[in-house]
């Protein structure tokens, strides 16, 4: 019997050793991977805290945009690791840690033993599959844009549904509740603009701050000073950052509690 690469397998093996090494290097990938993703991940659960922005006059100011796909991306990508290693887990011994990195691990310390499961063949492919949907997940869509949660209130409850229209459409129907939205209109109200936009650390401190979010100036140098932020940009020798990317190091540093 061949490997699907068509070198001759040894006694037991369903993956050569050249393929299984090919193997290795797709799940060597899962830990920069996750680490981006928790990232978008994190972006994205600001909608969810912040989420209800539409007071009782109408008045309308759209939540961040948020990418749903990310959440998506990682659960599948997590769910794929866990049932591989679960598969293997009577030969291997049981897993300790359930993260996707610490799957991703423990795939790795046993790749002898998976390739000499019969299923294996069509483990790199199914992984570069989900690696490559997690990457793209967290880029900018290009066919759609977010302009927020619809935002209707109706009895003093707001639609949370999300709005992504085309980039080419006008109005959007909300599907949920069936409002009619000017695109253009929200897409102006939103920050939605700011959010990729680069600004000095004092505007980018004011404007997150709208949005529930405190970053202590003397917190934002230290971000600096230990590289988690870089400059986008340097204007007359003062240097500007990306909203989204001061906040991400935000939102990291708070859960970590190390400012
Ligand atoms: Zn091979
Ligand atoms: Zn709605």
């Amino acid at each position: 019997m061949n490997c699907r690469c068509d070198a001759p397998l040894a006694d037991g093996f369903y993956v050569c050793a050249t393929c299984g090494e090919s193997l290795a290097y797709a799940l060597a990938e899962v830990d920069g991977v996750v680490e981006v993703l928790d990232a978008g991940v994190a972006r994205s659960s600001l909608t969810a805290g912040y989420g209800e922005r539409v007071s009782s006059s109408g008045a309308l100011h759209a939540p961040l945009p948020i990418n749903e796909a990310v959440f998506d991306a990682r659960r599948a990508l997590h769910v794929y690791l866990m049932k591989t290693s679960l598969r293997i887990a009577e030969t291997a011994g049981p897993l300790s840690l359930r993260t996707p990195q610490a799957l991703a691990s423990y795939l790795l310390v046993n790749l002898d033993v998976l390739r000499r499961q019969d299923w294996a063949p069509a483990v790199e492919a199914e992984l570069r599959k989900l690696l490559g949907e997690a990457v793209r997940s967290t880029q900018p869509p290009g066919e759609r844009v977010n302009v927020g949660e619809c935002g209707y209130v109706f009895e003093n409850v707001a639609c949370t549904n999300p709005l992504t229209p085309l980039r080419t459409q006008d109005e959007i129907t909300c599907k949920v509740c069936g409002t009619s939205w000017d695109v253009k209109a929200r897409q102006r109200d939103a920050i939605g603009g700011a959010w990729l936009a680069i600004g000095y650390p004092a505007t980018i401190i004011r404007a997150l701050a709208a949005y529930g979010i405190t970053v202590k100036p003397k917190h934002f140098e230290n971000w600096v000073a230990r590289g988690h932020l870089e400059p986008a940009a340097e204007q007359n020798g003062r240097k500007q950052y990306r909203v989204n990317e001061v906040w991400a190091v935000a939102r990291k540093m708070a859960k970590t509690k190390v400012l």
